[in-house]
């Protein structure tokens, strides 16, 4: 069977092993590089060409991600569509967006699998994509390696998670760091005064965990400080950190379950499916939406 496999949108810690662990059981697959982009320009080529395994436990991908916003233009579409129709299988592993993407195709006539591979999690019906776990693990570690920093000036402290529109990480940090507040939506600036008060006149120190997106931390500091009359609200920003870390212990072993389900489908031809993992974190395949 001919099979392709693409990475599409951000990319996310564990999509290499993921791609290795395909590729173990399926030898004649082909990648478009880049996502999207490489199946409309027709970008496709053996895997046997990039494959690394010197790169399988290491965060990025192989076989380059993008995001290819002008996929969704009819135009654009069909010559992707085109290309994905010379193969049996096509594999897609993505986010959310990546995922409609998948959807389209399959309705457009491709034998789709659709793989959930974000940071984000923030994929319908699934409670672990691939990525998530490594990008709680970073920013719990430079939570870890600033607040004694921030403790020894009795400062507090906003730290920025990535997450889009999905407060994930944002909550998943928070509570393996035992922080004091979140924000996860809009701020309510008196609230947060009174977090940083609270611990500052027992001379402790704040921890903050804020999704990116609501308004630039530094922002927040500046306004939170005025209103404090002091300057003790200090930033730090987890950023990249959560998509090129090291993949977790955890990532690696879900990655590879999520192959060995793919795979698992290919051979029993079920094709037009999702594979997500369920609150135990068992592996699931549900159609398309
Ligand atoms: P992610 O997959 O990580 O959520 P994006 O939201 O950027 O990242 O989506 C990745 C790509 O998926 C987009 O660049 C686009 O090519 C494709 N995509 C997103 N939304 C749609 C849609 N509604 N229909 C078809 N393709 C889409």
């Amino acid at each position: 069977m001919k099979v392709l496999v693409l990475t599409s949108g951000g990319d996310a810690p564990g999509m290499n092993k993921f791609l290795t662990e395909v590729y173990k059981k399926c030898k004649d697959l082909y990648f478009a590089y880049a996502g999207f982009t490489g199946l409309v320009n027709g970008e496709i080529y053996p895997f046997k060409d990039v494959f690394d395994a010197r790169l399988t436990n290491c965060a990025g991908s192989m076989i380059k991600s993008s995001r290819c916003p002008e996929f969704k233009q009819a135009r654009v579409f069909n010559k992707a569509l085109k290309n994905a129709k010379d193969f049996d299988v096509v594999i897609i592993l993505g986010g959310n967006g990546s995922e409609k993407g998948a959807k389209r195709l399959y309705e457009n006539g491709v034998n789709t699998i659709f793989v959930p591979g974000t940071i984000d999690n923030d994929v319908d019906d699934c409670s672990y994509s691939i990525g998530f776990s490594t990008a709680v693990k970073e920013g719990v570690y430079t939570v870890e390696n600033t607040m004694p920093s921030i403790v020894a000036f009795n400062n507090a402290c906003l730290f920025e998670v990535m997450g889009r529109e999905s407060a994930e990480i944002c909550k998943t940090v928070a509570k393996q760091v035992d922080a004091d507040y979140i924000v996860a939506d809009k701020p309510d600036y008196e609230e947060l005064k009174n977090v940083v008060l609270k611990r500052y006149i027992k001379n402790e120190s704040a921890c903050i965990i804020v999704r990116e997106n609501i308004c630039p931390i530094d922002e927040m500091a500046k306004k939170l400080n005025e209103l404090l009359g002091m300057d003790i609200v200090k930033t730090q920003i987890v950023g990249r950190t959560q998509r090129g870390g090291a993949p977790t212990a955890e990532e690696l072993s879900m990655a590879k379950k999520y192959a060995q389900e793919v795979c698992h489908c290919i051979n029993s031809k079920v094709f037009g499916v999702r594979i997500l993992a369920d609150k135990e974190y068992k592996i699931v395949t549900k159609e398309f939406k």
